[in-house]
């Protein structure tokens, strides 16, 4: 009898997700991830994770894209069956100016970090409950928490996903469903290759651990929070982010 888990995480192809997507993999779950464009970073994530399973669908699905949300998730759940754990990864950062902020880049960042994980949950949760279990974790970061200068459209977005994960938590508890949020601190991946060297040494002298965070430090965290040993943590923002703020 087939029992293994089904984990389905958007921005699987690379960074956090990509690493997350892997340590699921690990631990014997079928994998689905979703990306938006870079192909060859996806083809990279899924052939690694491919040698250790072959239960492994990757998606091209831009999260702001409802329907195309909706008919990934119904094909990945005609594959690998219901989708026991929903990560809600994908997200997009910019650096800027509040006033040099246009409201159509506004918009592109509210719609995929807060717009997509609206499109995702939307369309997962029905199942959850009616089976009665699940496990929800969004990826929001510290500067959902304290803000960030020169990030306030970004900062908007990852407070919002905190507010989300928290009423949702409530609603849907007593349906035996978990809700809980990652806040990463500075990680090395893509999304931090815009900056320069100083503005790196800075941030690594700022955090009391010394040092960037590694995506494999925030997918250890995401597995907990899915797994049974966290099994009375609902509701909650776990910092991974080396003592930056505490
Ligand atoms: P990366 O930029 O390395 O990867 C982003 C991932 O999201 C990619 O897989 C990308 O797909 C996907 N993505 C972006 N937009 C969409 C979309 N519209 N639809 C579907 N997929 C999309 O980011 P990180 O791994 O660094 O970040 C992952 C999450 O962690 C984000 O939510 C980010 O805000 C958060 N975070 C990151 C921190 C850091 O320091 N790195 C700190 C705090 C939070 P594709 O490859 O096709 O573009």
């Amino acid at each position: 009898m087939e029992n293994r888990k089904h984990c389905l995480i958007t921005g699987g192809s690379r960074g956090i997700g990509a690493s997350t997507a892997y340590r699921f993999a690990q631990a014997g779950y079928k994998v689905t991830f979703f990306y938006r464009s870079d192909d060859e970073s996806a083809q990279y994530t899924r052939q690694k994770i491919q040698e250790l399973t072959y239960d492994v669908l990757a998606y091209k699905v831009d999260v702001r894209d409802l329907d195309a949300v909706s008919s990934a998730v119904k094909e990945a759940v005609d594959t690998f069956g219901p989708v026991d754990v929903l990560i809600s990864n994908a997200g997009i950062s910019k650096i800027e100016l509040f006033t040099k902020t246009s409201p159509e880049e506004w918009n592109r960042i509210m719609d995929t970090n807060v717009g997509g994980l609206f499109n995702l949950v939307h369309t997962v949760l029905p199942s959850m409950i009616s089976r009665h279990s699940g496990n929800i974790i969004t990826v929001s970061s510290m500067w959902g928490v304290t803000g960030a200068s020169c990030e306030v459209c970004y900062s908007t977005s990852k407070a919002a996903i905190i507010g989300f994960t928290k009423a949702l938590a409530q609603e849907v508890g007593p349906s035996n469903i978990r809700v809980n949020c990652v806040a990463p601190g500075v990680i090395d991946t893509e999304m931090n290759a815009v900056l320069d060297d100083e503005t790196r040494n800075a941030l690594c002298e700022e955090t009391p651990l010394c040092r960037l965070g590694t995506p494999e430090e925030v997918a250890d965290t995401i597995f907990y929070l899915a797994s049974d040993t966290s099994s009375f943590i609902t509701g909650q923002v776990i910092g991974v982010n080396g003592g930056y703020i505490t």
